[in-house]
């Protein structure tokens, strides 16, 4: 297979940890015989700095001629000041608006060896392995009106039935992949939007008659995340719970630097970015996780080119890599040995290399 991808590596630890991605991608692509087609672009405050413009023209026209996207994290410090139409942030917002990206999936697995992590029992967190879908481009993020009024203020959740349609038949199509279950999220005893989102599942559940179905209040999922994880697999909802929930869940596996994202609008191109930002603290150390930036690589094999065994492939390095006990500065723990970025990543690239 061949495909091309525009790697943005963009700010902070971004660059480090997504050169530590496009190794592992190579590796992949020389064990199954693909090639793949990477081009540069800039993105973010590095953008901004080159082309005084978050996302420059030349970036798009790169990302509209690719099958994906591969982006590592914007912003930081350096551009904290500066006028809104040039924050790094600005960027990132602006590709998903371009390619209309409305579905972002947020799997969260806990490693066997990262278990002690979590905040939850062993026992609890050791069960976990969901994907949050959240609608991305509407909701209470984008409706009008939105003002201040002299005594107030006034946000409005707006949906179309098309809208919420997408993603639902988005997280259909995902339910189906993993383990046949879905749970929807909404608030449809007080919400109208919320009985559209109810409504729409109904409907479309005649199309899926192998999926098992439930609609869950968002307070009662907000609960249920935290005293029993393992319940859920598939978990769809609107833009403002998905921010919400999502943030929730990712907490389960104990470290940000091990969750991989996915932001998808129901043909094969996606942009595939790990969860964490650019933090910039640590930034041009060498000390950065990569893990979540290469867990994404996987979610790109997956979801954008159809490879899933190749994507399998990568989580089972990584997990492997864990239970040898080598972890990066941000997961040291007693009895387990502390590499670097790029040392981390050779036994992650070791473990492809060998394992055939
Ligand atoms: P943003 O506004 O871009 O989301 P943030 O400050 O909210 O930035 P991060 O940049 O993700 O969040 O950083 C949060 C904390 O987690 C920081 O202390 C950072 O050093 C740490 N961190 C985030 N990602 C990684 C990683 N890949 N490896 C190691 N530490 C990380
Ligand atoms: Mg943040």
């Amino acid at each position: 297979m061949e495909k091309k991808i525009t790697v943005l590596p963009g700010d902070g630890i971004g660059p480090e940890v997504v050169a530590s991605a496009v190794r592992v991608l190579q590796v992949i692509g020389k064990r199954f015989n693909h090639t793949f087609h990477l081009g540069y672009a800039t993105i973010g405050g590095a953008a901004i700095d080159q082309h005084n413009n978050p996302l420059p023209d030349e970036t798009i026209d790169m990302c509209e001629n690719s099958d994906a996207i591969l982006l590592g994290a914007v912003g930081g410090p350096k551009w904290d000041q500066n006028p809104p139409e040039l924050r790094p942030e600005k960027g990132l917002l602006r590709i998903r608006k371009h390619f209309d990206l409305f579905a972002n999936l947020r799997p969260v697995k806990a490693f066997p060896s990262l278990l002690d992590a979590s905040p939850l029992k062993r026992e609890v967190a050791e069960n976990v392995d969901l994907m949050i879908v959240r609608e991305l481009t509407g909701g209470v993020y984008f409706g009008e009106p939105r003002m201040r009024t002299e005594n107030g203020a006034i946000d409005t959740t707006v949906y179309s039935k098309a809208e919420v349609e997408r993603i639902v038949e988005n997280a259909f199509e995902l339910a189906r992949l993993r383990g046949g279950k879905l749970c929807s999220v909404d608030k449809a005893n007080v919400l109208e939007t919320s009985r559209l989102w109810r409504e729409v599942v109904e409907e479309k559940k005649k199309d899926y008659p192998d999926v098992r179905v439930e609609h869950n209040l968002v307070d009662s999922v907000a609960m249920k995340l935290i005293t029993n994880p393992g319940h859920y697999d598939v978990v769809v909802t609107e833009n403002m719970f998905g921010d919400i929930l999502s943030d929730e869940a990712s907490v389960i596996t104990g470290s940000l630097g091990v969750l991989p994202s996915a932001s998808i609008r129901g043909d094969n191109f996606g942009l595939y970015e790990p969860v964490h930002g650019s933090a910039p603290e640590i930034a041009g150390q060498g000390v950065a996780n990569p893990a979540a930036t290469i867990l994404s690589v996987a979610m790109m094999l997956q979801y954008s080119f159809g490879l899933k065994e190749e994507a399998a492939e990568i989580e089972r390095a990584v997990s492997a890599v864990f239970d040898d006990g080598y972890f990066t500065a941000d997961l040291a723990r007693d009895g387990g040995r502390t590499l670097s970025t790029n040392e981390w990543t050779d036994k992650v690239i070791n473990e492809i290399d060998t394992s055939f």
